[in-house]
């Protein structure tokens, strides 16, 4: 694994600390009391599970789980599910709270969740993922549904994860229950479009914002950190807009051509090897290089806390669209504010995800499938959308794009929670 895609040791604060401190900026330029302060900084519901799992050598190995529900005023908890070997309870907690932000921001009638597994799942077979999700999900079935909290791909999961889950689930209710679960194969009521929804809403906005800085998209230059489910999908769509992706990094390395790389070559020599490195079309650089790259646009779209105190200073692109969730801290997007770096942050940069799982709930729930072109025209109806609110409501109350997306966010949340009343 290369440094670049590890949590950085320079990380001046945690995840947590970081969706906490966003929380309270919004909660000033609000005003709202320090009771509704606090209502919205705790989850609403957490649950952690023992993962006993039978390894194929017939050993046991007891994995750890979590699921979190932020909160649910606006509707069910949503959100993805994530296995990696850096999960933990604080890390769940940050996500789901930054999903209670990203579906009120989009207007979708979700509230926000998270889980996770702490597991590396490269270090096991296909049949041992298949019994850690199904146990997971058994674990956490009483807390999930398609009206209470509806889970859906992240970090180290994929639509064949959702397909054990929403399984799991079902011969649990003795019936099929497609809406419990988003991101599934299309032949078990996944969406058209779903699968690279989030980053073709990375590009959407991340196309607009370079117009706003005054830079024309056909022949400007970006560099993606990431080459998974977002990263991948966001070189392939930045191409088709006639953006020169120059590099790109994986976990195992990086690769970089100054006039652009052939992505369409690039996604022909990933499924044959299974990573960027070797690609005959470009040279090896060093991952961390991708972050810092001379190029107009960078999309972060691996983990947590990689533009950190440590790099922001030497990040030369004028805008950053954050692909993945929370990469950019705290600390750093004072650094970049202050170095004229635009900042499209996460809640509506990567938010095409949680669109199009909407869209693929509203399908399963009226059992009624809407065309590829149907998907695409609609997300990137609402990603626009969104980002002419956003960029108002900045430009208005003089606020970065994220706290301006944060404040939009939070006071929708409030005004749900305020209508409904405390009870008891
Ligand atoms: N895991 C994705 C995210 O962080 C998608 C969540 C969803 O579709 O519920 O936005």
């Amino acid at each position: 694994m290369t440094a670049t895609l590890e949590r950085p040791v320079s990380t001046e604060t945690s995840v947590l600390d970081d969706a906490r401190a966003q929380l309270a900026q919004a909660v000033g330029v609000l005003g709202l009391s320090p009771d509704v302060h606090a209502m919205l900084a705790e989850p609403r519901r957490e649950v952690s599970v023992s993962i006993p799992l039978r390894r194929d050598d017939g050993s046991v190995e007891v994995l750890r789980g979590y699921r979190v529900q932020h909160n649910y005023s606006r509707g069910p908890g949503k959100g993805g599910v994530r296995f990696d070997a850096r999960v933990d309870l604080d890390e769940v907690r940050a996500l789901a709270m930054w999903m209670t932000w990203k579906c009120a921001l989009l207007d979708v009638p979700y509230g926000g969740a998270k889980g996770g597994v702490r597991v590396d799942p490269r270090g096991y077979s296909t049949a041992e993922l298949e019994r850690i999700t199904r146990r997971y999900t058994s674990e956490i079935a009483p807390l999930i549904g398609p009206n209470q909290d509806i889970p859906a791909p992240d970090v180290g999961t994929d639509e064949q994860t959702m397909a054990w889950m929403m399984d799991t689930y079902s011969v649990g209710r003795g019936h099929t229950v497609l809406g419990v679960v988003t991101g599934k194969p299309i032949s078990v009521g996944g969406s058209q479009g779903r699968a690279g929804s989030t980053s073709r809403g990375v590009v959407a906005v991340a196309v607009e914002a370079l117009r706003h800085v005054g830079i024309d998209p056909e022949g400007a230059t970006a560099a993606v950190q990431g080459f998974g489910k977002v990263g991948r999908g966001a070189a392939r769509f930045l191409a088709r807009e006639g953006v020169r992706v120059l590099a790109v990094s994986d976990v195992n390395g990086a690769v970089h051509h100054p006039d652009g790389l052939d992505v369409e070559a690039l996604e022909a020599h990933v499924d044959a090897t299974g990573s960027v490195v070797g690609f005959p079309g470009g040279t090896p650089v060093e991952s961390d290089e991708v972050l810092t790259a001379d190029v107009d646009l960078i999309v972060p779209a691996a983990v947590e806390g990689v533009i950190h105190a440590g790099n922001a200073a030497r990040v030369r692109a004028r805008v950053v669209a954050e692909g993945a969730n929370g990469p950019v801290t705290t600390a750093a997007d004072e650094v970049l504010a202050a170095n004229g770096v635009l900042v499209v942050p996460d809640i509506l940069a990567n938010a095409g995800g949680v669109v199009v799982s909407y869209f693929e709930w509203v399908q399963a729930n009226q059992s009624y499938w809407w065309s590829e072109a149907e998907v695409d025209e609609r997300l990137v109806e609402r990603m626009i959308r969104a980002w002419n609110d956003v960029l108002a409501y900045a430009t208005d109350n003089q606020l970065s794009l994220r706290l301006a997306a944060t404040c939009m966010a939070v006071e929708r949340v409030y005004r749900a929670h305020e209508v409904r009343g405390l009870y008891p």
